[in-house]
């Protein structure tokens, strides 16, 4: 699998570092209160793993799987997949992502929860791409800055592979027949 990786763009270490420093950040933040984490399936995994494990106060986990990419290119069109099992409404609600791109995806979701009346809303994403936006959503807090190419790993996929590489890095272009 390795050998398909044309390019290690953030190692294993960086992420794990970044991971605790966030966790840092989020104990701080919602210290006292007890917020629900959404993971957005199923990229956004290893990283909620990775951060909440780091978050030293309570909060709940909820998962909700949204569909709007298929293959390479966003369809700009969003679809629950998965809801969440938790009410929303009076929740202090931290949205874990994977990579924001065009964002239309959190766009959609932060519409969602402030429909369902959360009390505040948060987005902690492990990847940006500002290349890519075509709305304005903004994380709160960002883990890494990526240029405008397709990155796999660490939860991230190429038609369902590469989510279990612990590095994020970018493909061969033969791989997808590029
Ligand atoms: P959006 O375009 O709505 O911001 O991003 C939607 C989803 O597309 C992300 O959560 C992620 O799952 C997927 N995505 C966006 N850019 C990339 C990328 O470079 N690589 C992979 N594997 N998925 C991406
Ligand atoms: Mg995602
Ligand atoms: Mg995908």
């Amino acid at each position: 699998m390795h050998s398909e990786i044309k390019e290690v763009l953030i190692s294993e270490k960086q992420i794990q570092e970044k991971c605790k420093e966030i966790g840092a950040q989020l104990s701080e933040e919602y210290k006292g209160r007890f917020p629900l984490a959404i993971g957005v399936l199923k990229g956004a995994m290893p990283f909620m793993a990775d951060v909440l494990k780091r978050v030293d106060t309570h909060l709940e986990m909820d998962f909700m799987d949204v569909s709007s990419y298929s293959g390479m290119k966003s369809s700009g069109e969003v679809k629950i997949v998965k809801d969440l099992d938790t009410q929303v409404e009076g929740r202090d609600i931290l949205i874990i992502e994977d990579i924001i791109d065009s964002g239309l995806t959190l766009s959609y979701l932060v519409d969602l929860f402030k429909y369902r009346q959360a009390n505040s809303i948060k987005i902690v994403t492990l990847l940006d791409k500002p290349a890519g936006r075509k709305s304005a959503i903004k994380a709160d807090t960002i883990g890494f800055e990526v240029p405008d190419e397709f990155v796999v790993g660490y939860g991230l996929d190429y038609n369902e592979k590469y989510r279990n590489l612990p590095y994020i890095g970018i493909l061969k272009p033969e791989v997808y027949g590029g």
